[in-house]
């Protein structure tokens, strides 16, 4: 059985590049937000989700 994911970007909540794409599940209420390192503001900053 197939799990429905859908991509998701990951945007920096800096300079609000799309740095990283990540994936979830169909169904999941939760926003994801995580802290990724940004080369464009060369250091670990929170990334929020976006949709494709
Ligand atoms: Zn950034």
């Amino acid at each position: 059985m197939k799990i429905k994911e859908r991509y998701v970007f990951l945007e920096c909540t800096e300079c609000k590049n799309r740095n990283y794409t990540t994936h979830k599940r169909l169904k999941a209420a939760y926003k994801l937000e995580k802290s990724k390192y940004c080369r464009f503001c060369r250091k670990h900053v929170p990334h929020k989700e976006k949709k494709l």
